[in-house]
């Protein structure tokens, strides 16, 4: 579908270094160095710069050869031996060209094999370079008019990447499980796409031949199976939505299946049989999370699929309309107490955070991974609003501001754009901070809640940049937010106020000491419930107090800033 387009701008280039995401989620077992520990909470060694290696531009960057041409729909049809740890099939691939020209490319990542690639009956050439498959045509394909292709392809997919990308696991029992979760790593490590953030299909069916004592779970609408007669059976599912490559899952298993409705949206729930029990109890809470989400940023977004969870053996991750959940029925983030203040463990952090990405992460995509804080950042402030809605206000600033124990202000939450580089784990905490952090500078709830629900309702099923946002709030607003968001997001450091108190005077002198050389941000100081709000910008201004240095205080639960008083 038709995207917007965007100016570049290239912040810093960074080795990736192993962080978890939803991602966080997606670690069954995290290791020591998962978010929550206090080691978290120290400064990274500092990284080494390095350039994108040719791997990395293939697979990140939007080139000609797919800003050529605009994706309508994907029909993936698969057939998965649980045995052979084998997939074979084919991917129709129908597109809109948007400029004349005879090369698009595509992605299928080693050591899958490319059977044939077919226009109607004539089998095109192709080259392989990593992941990129370029796909020539012996005639001009002309801007405007749409094609179809059949990928063919076969092999024994990688397990790898952070989330196993296909994993070809058993249950406790011994039965085949086989999952897929490949944010980060690509879709393209199981099946041919176009394997960027940018563009997505329209719509997709997804067809999966197992055998036939297995259930398949996939994306969309279930449409129904038939029996192959070879003891497989085909699953067919119907996405209604634009979907992204990443969010595309196959969850194959014994599972058993239970639904629930939430007006007329249809709920589907899938287990393993031993856990059908504790997954009943569990996914009650399905039902809280999507009222809340509903009341803040309106309709679940994809009606005509439903909404379904699956047991999965990872912690979670949010494939769109099929969420995946692996957090052992209980509440809290892997049975632990997430953020620390005695929230955590009232909900199921799993259900709640990855359905969370329903609205930001899949309805509205980041049209580049660089800046996916859209996805984890915001969905990480829903966590918070989640809170909100089930227990207050007081709850939600203290589950916020828990968070700060987990940020690292190590390098910007925005990465290096066109190179498929994931931004620091900081996405996620600073993310959700820096949305707290805004609310306080409009400093009016009901607009601050209409301006996220009308952001949400404006951007929905599109792919967009940082940029849009930005770009929204100045609109919306009449004030200009580029500098608030320039420094929480493209800077490494949080602002600081800078107070200089003179007690023989009675006064205070202020200012920001911030990155970006035009920033102004009001914040309020003073005494707690009495609350003055000031405009702080980068000069230094006098203001007089009766409080003394040790009494004046600044209002950091609803700010996240650093304080320096002298
Ligand atoms: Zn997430």
């Amino acid at each position: 579908m038709a995207r917007l387009s965007f100016a570049l701008r290239i912040t810093f280039v960074f080795v990736i270094a192993t962080f978890v995401t939803c991602s966080l989620a997606a670690q069954a077992a995290p290791p020591a160095s998962a978010p929550n520990t206090p080691q978290a909470a120290q400064p990274q060694a500092a990284q080494t710069p390095s350039a994108p290696t040719r791997a990395d531009i293939l697979r990140g960057a939007y080139g000609q050869y797919r800003a050529n041409n605009d994706l309508l729909f994907y029909h993936l049809d698969v057939r998965v031996d649980p045995e052979k740890k084998f997939i074979s099939g084919k991917n129709t691939i129908r597109f809109k060209m948007l400029k004349d020209d005879t090369r698009i490319q595509l992605d299928l990542q080693q050591p899958l094999n490319v059977d044939k690639i077919l226009l109607g009956t004539t089998e095109l050439k192709y080259e392989r370079e990593f992941g990129a498959v370029f796909v020539n045509f012996p005639e001009t394909l002309h801007a405007g008019k749409i094609y179809s292709i059949d990928f063919y392809y076969s092999g024994n997919p990688l397990e790898t990447g952070r989330f196993g990308g296909i994993a070809f696991r058993k249950d406790p029992a011994g039965r085949p499980w086989i999952n897929t979760a490949c944010e980060g790593i690509g879709a393209s490590i199981w099946w041919p796409n176009k394997d960027q953030w940018r563009d997505e299909v329209e719509s997709m069916q997804i067809s999966v031949s197992i055998p036939n004592d297995l259930v398949d779970v996939s994306n969309g609408k279930f449409m129904g199976k038939t029996d192959l007669g070879d003891g497989y059976t085909r699953w067919d599912w119907m996405v209604h939505y634009p979907i992204n490559n990443y969010d595309v899952a196959l969850n194959i298993g014994k599972y058993e299946h239970f639904s629930d409705k939430l007006g007329d949206l249809s709920l589907d729930f899938y287990a393993l049989p031993e856990d059908l029990d504790k997954a009943k109890k569990q996914f009650a809470q399905a039902k809280g999370m999507l009222q809340a989400f509903q009341h803040y940023f309106g309709e679940y977004p994809f009606k005509k699929d439903g909404y379904k969870l699956i047991e999965v053996p990872y912690a979670g991750m949010e494939h769109q309309s099929a969420v995946a959940y692996g957090n052992h029925f209980a509440n809290g983030y892997l049975e632990r107490d997430w953020t620390g203040v005695g929230i955590s463990l009232r909900f199921d952090f799993i259900i709640i955070h990855e359905s969370g990405h329903e609205w930001f992460g899949n309805s509205i995509t980041a049209a580049d991974p660089s800046d996916m804080w859209i996805h984890e950042g915001w969905t990480t402030y829903l966590e918070c609003l989640y809170v909100e809605y089930m227990y207050g206000h007081d709850d939600y600033l203290k589950y916020v501001n828990a968070y700060k124990s987990k940020v690292k202000n190590a390098k910007p939450i925005i990465a290096e754009r066109g190179v498929n580089a994931e931004p620091p784990q900081d996405q996620y905490f600073k993310g959700a901070l820096f949305l707290n952090t805004l609310r306080s500078v409009i400093n009016d709830d009901p607009r601050w809640f209409k301006l996220i629900h009308d952001l949400y309702q404006h951007f929905k099923y599109k792919n967009i940049m940082t940029e849009d946002i930005v770009a929204f709030f100045n609109q919306k607003t009449g004030k200009d937010f580029t500098p608030i968001f320039n420094q929480y997001l493209r800077h490494t450091a949080i602002p600081t106020l800078e107070m200089k108190f003179n007690a023989r005077e009675g006064t205070v002198a202020y200012r920001w000491k911030v990155d970006e050389p035009v920033f102004a941000m009001p914040v309020r100081v003073g005494k707690k419930d009495d609350w003055q709000l000031i405009q702080a910008t980068t000069d230094w201004q006098t203001m007089k107090t009766p409080l003394a240095k040790d009494e004046f205080d600044v209002a950091t639960d609803l700010y996240y800033i650093n304080v320096d008083k002298q």
